[in-house]
C-alpha cells in the first residue's frame, strides 16, 4: 500500500467513525480530495485507491492537473479557491463543480462561459458563516438574495452551500460553527425558493471533518490528512 492509499484509507474510517457516532448512513458524507500543492502522481495514487473527486485552490494550477489526467479516467474536479473575474472562463471550461461562487458576477461570467457541449457547471454558494472580516463567502443575510439570482441562470445548477470557518477552540466550538451552518443550509432549503432542494453542505477539513459531520455535513473536504502537510 502506498502511503496516500493508507492514509485515504484511515479517512475513511474517520469518516465512518463520525456517522455512526452520529447515527448517520456512512454514505451520506462524500469525501472530496484536495490535491492543492500536490501533483500530478499524488492524484494517480488516490485515483487507484478509488478516490475519483478531488478539490484544487489555484485555478492554474488545477485546470494544468485536469488536462494531464483527463485522458486517464474521468475524475470529478472541484474548484474551492477564490474565483476572480479574468479566470472565470477557464474555470467553466475545465471544472466540474465550483464550490466558491460568493457574488453574482462571478456566477453570471460562468454561466456564459460554461461550454455549450459541457453538462450544468455544479455550484455551491460560498457563506462566511462566523463572520470574520476579509474573509471570502457571502453573508448569511445576504445568502437569499444572491440564491434567488444564481437558480435563474440555466448552465449553473445549484447544488449546496461551502463553507470554511476559522480553527475552532475544541469540538464544542467546532460543533456550534457548523451548526450555523447546517441552520442556514434547512433554512434556505425549506424557503420554498428552490424547485429542487440542494444536497450539498460542504464543510469540515483534516481538523475538524467529525465535528462538521457531527452537524450534518455531507461533504468533507481533505488535504492533508490525505496527502501530507503543504
Ligand atoms: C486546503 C483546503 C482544504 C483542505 O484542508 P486540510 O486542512 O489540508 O484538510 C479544504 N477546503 C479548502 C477550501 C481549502 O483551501
Amino acid at each position: 500500500m502506498t502511503t496516500i492509499t493508507s492514509r485515504l484509507k484511515q479517512v475513511g474510517d474517520r469518516i465512518a467513525a463520525a456517522c455512526q457516532a452520529n447515527r448517520r448512513d456512512a454514505a451520506s458524507v462524500r469525501l472530496l480530495a484536495v490535491s492543492k500543492t500536490f501533483g500530478v502522481d499524488a492524484v494517480l495514487d488516490a485515483l487507484g485507491a478509488g478516490q475519483m473527486a478531488f478539490g484544487e485552490n489555484y485555478i492554474t494550477e488545477g485546470v494544468e492537473k485536469i488536462a494531464a489526467l483527463r485522458h486517464s479516467a474521468t475524475l470529478e474536479w472541484h474548484c474551492i479557491g477564490p474565483v476572480q473575474s479574468n479566470k472565470t472562463r477557464l474555470v467553466a471550461e475545465h471544472f466540474d463543480w465550483v464550490q466558491s461562487v460568493d457574488r453574482l458576477k462571478i456566477a453570471q461570467r460562468l454561466n456564459e462561459q460554461r461550454p455549450p457541449q459541457a453538462p450544468p457547471l455544479q455550484i455551491c454558494l460560498q457563506v462566511n458563516i462566523d463572520g470574520g472580516t476579509n474573509k471570502s463567502g457571502v453573508m448569511p443575510g445576504e445568502l437569499m438574495a444572491l440564491m434567488e439570482e444564481v437558480v435563474k441562470l440555466p448552465r449553473l445548477r445549484l447544488r449546496g452551500l461551502m463553507t470554511i470557518p476559522e480553527p475552532a477552540a475544541d469540538f464544542a466550538a467546532a460543533c456550534a460553527v457548523h451548526s450555523k451552518a447546517k441552520a442556514l443550509f434547512d433554512q434556505v432549503n425549506s424557503a420554498g425558493v428552490l424547485a429542487e432542494p440542494m444536497d450539498t453542505l460542504s464543510m469540515g477539513m483534516t481538523a475538524d471533518l467529525e465535528a462538521a459531520i457531527a452537524a450534518g455535513s455531507t461533504m468533507v473536504r481533505v488535504g492533508t490528512a490525505i496527502f501530507g502537510g503543504r
